[in-house]
């Protein structure tokens, strides 16, 4: 008997003829994105409070802040350099490298912050430090993940919306500020493996075979 994700992903090449393509989103899932951000904030912005990592209660970084803050928010999410500068979360290079291993298709699916000048070139500089050449090449920078076709989107923002229906189905990364909606989920990296079969499983649940 195989394990599940094995299991998924054979039955994913029968009935597909490919293996499956999981699109991963970059900030807060393989980048520390908020360690950074808050470091920053405390550093250059000594005076304005700023929430403690990991307790943030909403994904968007304005609605509900003063003038102070947001401008202070800007400054340090528009500092050159800023996005080649944070750390990996645990766990996630080493299971990019295992989803590769097991044959499945990644691409790295990010959002650029559009008015930090170097932003879009700092996340492919990253991408290549950590994951190598093959996965930078398979690095999608856009604004609207929906036109990006995929199986799997792993994703912490709370909804992903964009022009269209999107092909891809949501793994959420679990992050304080998502942790209450419902959806197939991982915490960690320790359980991509159990979370992936999930959603792929119930992807396939029901299609017949493609040839
Ligand atoms: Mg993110």
């Amino acid at each position: 008997m195989s394990d599940p994700l094995t299991h998924a992903l054979d039955l994913h090449a029968e009935r597909e003829g490919r293996p499956p393509t999981v699109l991963v989103d970059m900030d807060d899932v393989l980048c520390r994105w908020e360690d950074h951000f808050v470091s920053s904030r405390r550093r250059l912005f000594p005076h304005i409070p700023v929430a403690d990592a990991g307790s943030r209660e909403s994904f968007d970084l304005f609605t509900g802040f003063s003038e102070e803050e947001r401008a202070a928010t800007v400054t340090v999410v528009d500092e050159p350099g800023f996005f080649a500068a944070l750390e990996p979360v645990p766990g996630g290079v080493e299971a990019v490298g295992e989803m590769v291993g097991a044959g499945i298709d990644v691409a790295v699916c990010t959002s650029p912050w559009l008015s930090n000048p170097t932003c879009a070139s700092d996340k492919l500089r990253w991408v290549q430090e950590h994951l190598g050449a093959e996965l930078a090449d398979a690095t999608v920078i856009t604004r609207d993940k929906t036109r990006v076709l995929g199986d799997v989107l792993i994703d912490d923002k709370p909804q992903v919306t964009g022009a269209v229906r999107p092909r891809w189905s949501l793994l959420r990364f679990t992050r304080h500020y998502n942790r209450l909606l419902a959806g197939p989920r991982i915490d960690d990296w320790s359980q991509w493996r159990a979370g992936l079969a999930r959603v792929l499983a119930d992807r396939l649940e029901g299609r017949p075979r493609s040839r």
